[in-house]
């Protein structure tokens, strides 16, 4: 099985070396991930200008690291390396919960796999560590690659880890609360006015959803899709303004 590793935390995070270890159990492993942080770059991709890439070989790992964004690597990665069967993404440091999940540089590198017709992973944990401890999550993740990776059906998983020794795993719906997004003025050295997008974290959660699971003390598991269509509401459209 060919494994290509991307993330949006950057090719120098720990994380990827933590997932690439554990994935090289499963398969050939190559990493091509963005050559700084991208964080919250969502699904954006590079069209107004060139990529480039440079080999970066990480530890015994084969890895290149892009001027791009974690949807630009995996098209990068999958393009210069033929017969890839999954992408895995992470492991982001920072939980790619609910609402998250729209912003999400991690998530969207998962997405960008199935465009292309592969599968697609998406693995994180909360950054409230300073350090983050990846040994203590190895063993779930490879518990959770274990499952997904061979089952084929699952095409797009979400998955999130708590921040200590995992209960056990879950599969769980995504939340769909929203959240409190503040902007708060300042000001920088020259005395010009900046503005910084401040997302209040939700607190109370939903049974069954991946928040609760992971505020839970388990793994979270979520199968994602990339069809936004609201169905009831199509049908309901098609009734109430019939169109020709
Ligand atoms: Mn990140």
């Amino acid at each position: 099985m060919r494994i290509l590793i991307a993330n949006d935390d950057g090719i120098y995070s720990p994380g990827i070396v933590a997932l690439a270890e554990v994935a090289a159990k499963f398969g050939d492993v190559r990493i091509v991930a963005p050559d700084v942080e991208q964080s919250s770059a969502g699904h954006s991709i590079t069209a107004w200008r060139p990529l480039t890439y440079k080999r970066t070989p990480i530890k015994d790992f084969e890895a290149f690291r892009v001027n791009g964004t974690p949807a630009d690597c995996v098209v990068i990665g999958a393009h210069n390396w033929e017969n890839v069967d999954v992408v895995l993404s992470g492991i982001n440091f920072g939980a790619n919960l609910g609402n998250s999940i729209w912003h999400s540089g991690t998530v969207a590198a998962a997405k960008q796999a199935t465009l292309l017709g592969l599968r697609g992973i998406a693995l994180s944990m909360p950054a409230s560590r300073d350090e983050p401890n990846f040994d203590i999550l190895k063993p779930s993740v490879q518990r959770v690659l274990d499952i997904l990776l061979k089952d084929p059906q699952l095409a797009l998983v979400n998955v999130n880890f708590p921040d200590d020794r995992p209960r056990g795993l879950r599969w769980t719906r995504q939340s769909v609360r929203h959240y409190d997004g503040k902007v708060v003025p300042g000001e920088d050295p020259m005395g010009r006015k900046h503005f910084w997008f401040s997302v209040i974290p939700i607190e109370s959660t939903e049974e069954g959803t991946d928040r609760w699971a992971v505020e839970q003390g388990y793994v979270s598991m979520t199968p994602l899709r990339l069809d936004l269509t609201n169905e009831k509401e199509l049908t309901a459209a098609q009734v109430r303004h019939p169109v020709d």
